[in-house]
């Protein structure tokens, strides 16, 4: 199995990139936030649970996340592989993350950070506010807050990436195209 975590800031363009991995690869998408979402959007329990910390641009609890993701890799044991988008978030997540698929006799493959400066981060995601509907999307406030969270919680995962020796950094500036092709390469090389 081919198991890719795609890393970075809010902004950094995973949700498109991993549109067209998914494709060009047959890979199984794991997005939390895109999980979180739809739960909200059914008004489900967990849904209900997640969406105040969402809504402010702060992370869902460790345990809640990590249950989700770990039933998404239960229904999916037959895949080509994975690609996790928004997860794991925390060191405590990228453990878990490691026991889990561990259990299955798997492991993370490789990681693929998308490197963007925090202006234009800025920038995409007030783009991204005008269609998506997203609440986290709309304000300054919230924005500021999301791109804290990720220095303060989610960066040190590159390190334990890094560590692994897995991490692979891209520059995610120019266009979707020529990231995605060098997005491609760094995967194709995790392959053989
Ligand atoms: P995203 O769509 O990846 O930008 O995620 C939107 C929001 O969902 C985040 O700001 C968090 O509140 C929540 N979320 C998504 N993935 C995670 C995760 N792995 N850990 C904690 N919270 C998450």
């Amino acid at each position: 199995m081919l198991n890719i975590v795609l890393f970075g800031p809010p902004g950094a363009g995973k949700g498109t990139q991993s549109a067209k991995i998914i494709e060009s690869h047959s890979l199984i998408h794991i997005a939390t936030g895109d999980l979180f979402r739809k739960h909200i959007g059914e008004n489900t329990e967990l849904g209900k649970l997640a969406k105040s910390f969402m809504d402010a641009g702060n992370l869902v609890p460790d345990e809640v996340v990590i249950g989700m993701v770990e039933d998404k890799i239960q229904e999916n044991l037959d895949a080509n592989g994975f690609i996790f988008d928004g997860f794991p978030r925390t060191v405590n997540q990228a453990e878990a993350l490691d026991k889990m698929l561990e259990r299955h006799g798997l492991a993370i493959s490789g990681m693929v950070a998308l490197e963007v400066p925090e202006d234009e981060l800025k920038v995409r995601i007030k783009e991204r506010a005008k269609t998506s509907g997203r609440i986290d999307d709309q304000d300054d406030e919230k924005i500021n807050n999301r791109i804290q969270v990720y220095n303060r919680e989610t960066s040190p995962v590159a390190d334990y990436y890094r560590n692994q020796g897995k991490f692979t950094a891209i520059n995610g500036v120019g266009s979707i195209e020529s990231i995605y092709e060098e997005i491609n390469s760094a995967i194709t090389s995790l392959e053989v």
